[in-house]
C-alpha cells in the first residue's frame, strides 16, 4: 500500500515521502478500511511536518480524517463495502490516519456515511466542515434564528470559514466573512456572504470593552485579539463558537461582555465529540450545506502534494478545502 511516512532523522528533523509499505505495519483495531479521500487541516500541517508535540511515534502516517470502504471488520457494527467517515480520536496524530491506501481502526471511532453523501465529498467537509457544523448546531442551541441579525465568520476563506459560511447562507442567515485575502471576495460572495470584512479592521484590540452591538452569532476559526474584539461587538445574549486559533491563542479579552450583555463564549471540539452528536453533525451536513457550494470549495491532491500542502496551510495559504485523493 502506498502512504505518506513522516520519519524523524538522528538530527531530530523530520522529513515526508511516499513510500510503499506492507500492510502488516497497519497498527492495531477491528477494522481495516479501504481509504478513498483525505483531505488537509491546520493540524495535519503540523503533523506532515515538525509534528508540533501532536505526534508520539515514529515513522508516522499523518491525515486527521478520511473517508473510505470497510474492507474487513471484526466489530458487528460495520461489514465489508460500508462507506464510513472518521475525524477524530487523535487519529493521524497519535496514531496512524488516513494518508495511505489503507488505515486501520477502532470500529468506535467511525462513522456510516450519510445517504446521498460521497466519500469525496464526505472529506471536502473533512474535519474542518465537521467542526462548523458543529459551531452552527452550539449556536442553534443558544437561540440563534436568522431572525436575531447578522453571523460573522472569522477566517471566512478557510476550511472551517467557507463550511461555516455556505451552511450558515443556506439556513437563511446574513453572514458577514472576515478575511485577510480581500481577492478571495468573489469566492466568500459564491458561498453566500452577504459582507465582506477585512481582517484589519478586526485584528487589534480596543481599549473600550464594549463597542456597537453588531452580530447575532460568530463562528470564530481565528480566536487571539479577533475573538477578543469580536465579543465587544455582540449584541445582548449573542453566542460565539470559538473553533480555532489561526490567529493565536491568547484572549485578550476582559468578561465585560460576559456579564454586560450576557454574551455567551461557546467551546467547540470536534476530536472528542460523541457518537450520537457525531451522527446528527454529519446528517445536518448531508441536508443542510449545498453541495454545489462545497463543489466550489474544493482543490484536488495526492498523497505526493501533502509535504508542500502541510506547509502552506501552517501559513494560512490554502483555500476552502483539500481532498487529497490517496491513490492518487
Ligand atoms: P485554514 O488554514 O483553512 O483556515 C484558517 C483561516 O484563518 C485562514 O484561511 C485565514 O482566513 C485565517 N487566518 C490565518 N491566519 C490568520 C491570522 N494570523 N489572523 C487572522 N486570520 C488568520 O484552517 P481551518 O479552517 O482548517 O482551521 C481553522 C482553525 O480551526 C485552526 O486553528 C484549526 O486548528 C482549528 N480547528 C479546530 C477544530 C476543533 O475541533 N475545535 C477542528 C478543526 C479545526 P482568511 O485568509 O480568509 O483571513
Amino acid at each position: 500500500m502506498r502512504a505518506l511516512i513522516v520519519e524523524k532523522g538522528e538530527d531530530g528533523k523530520t522529513s515526508a515521502g511516499v513510500q510503499d509499505i506492507d500492510e502488516s505495519r497497519l497498527p492495531e483495531g477491528n477494522v481495516t478500511v479501504a481509504v478513498e479521500f483525505s483531505t488537509v487541516n491546520y493540524k495535519d500541517g503540523l503533523c506532515v511536518g515538525p509534528g508540533g508535540g501532536l505526534v508520539r511515534t515514529y515513522p508516522h502516517v499523518p491525515g486527521i480524517d478520511f473517508a473510505g470502504i470497510v474492507e474487513t471488520s471484526d466489530d458487528d457494527r460495520y461489514k465489508p463495502g460500508d462507506k464510513v467517515v472518521l475525524t477524530g480520536w487523535r487519529v493521524g496524530e497519535a496514531y496512524w490516519g488516513g494518508y495511505a491506501e489503507k488505515a486501520r481502526v477502532n470500529a468506535d471511532w467511525l462513522v456510516p456515511l450519510p445517504e446521498g453523501l460521497s466519500t469525496k465529498q464526505a472529506m471536502a467537509v473533512g474535519t474542518a466542515g465537521f467542526t462548523s457544523m458543529l459551531a452552527v448546531m452550539a449556536l442553534e442551541a443558544h437561540g440563534l434564528t436568522p431572525e436575531k441579525g447578522e453571523v460573522l465568520v472569522t477566517g471566512a476563506s478557510g476550511g472551517v470559514g467557507s463550511v461555516a459560511t455556505a451552511i450558515l447562507a443556506n439556513l437563511g442567515y446574513d453572514v458577514a466573512a472576515v478575511t485577510g485575502r480581500p481577492e478571495q471576495s468573489q469566492y466568500l460572495a459564491n458561498l453566500g456572504a452577504s459582507k465582506l470584512i477585512t481582517r484589519d479592521e478586526l485584528a487589534e484590540t480596543v481599549k473600550r470593552p464594549l463597542e456597537k452591538e453588531t452580530w447575532a452569532g460568530c463562528v470564530d476559526a481565528v480566536g487571539g485579539a479577533m475573538l477578543a474584539r469580536v465579543l465587544g461587538q455582540m449584541k445582548y445574549g449573542g453566542s460565539v463558537a470559538a473553533v480555532g486559533l489561526a490567529g493565536g491563542a491568547q484572549l485578550p479579552a476582559t468578561v465585560v461582555p460576559f456579564l454586560l450583555r450576557g454574551v455567551n463564549l461557546l467551546g467547540i471540539d470536534s476530536v472528542m465529540q460523541p457518537y450520537e452528536n457525531r451522527l446528527v453533525a454529519w446528517q445536518r451536513i448531508a441536508s443542510d450545506l449545498p453541495m454545489e457550494k462545497l463543489e466550489g470549495m474544493i482543490v484536488d491532491a495526492g498523497l505526493g502534494d501533502l509535504p508542500k500542502l502541510g506547509a502552506d496551510i501552517l501559513k494560512g495559504q490554502v483555500r476552502g478545502r483539500v481532498v487529497v485523493d490517496v491513490t492518487v
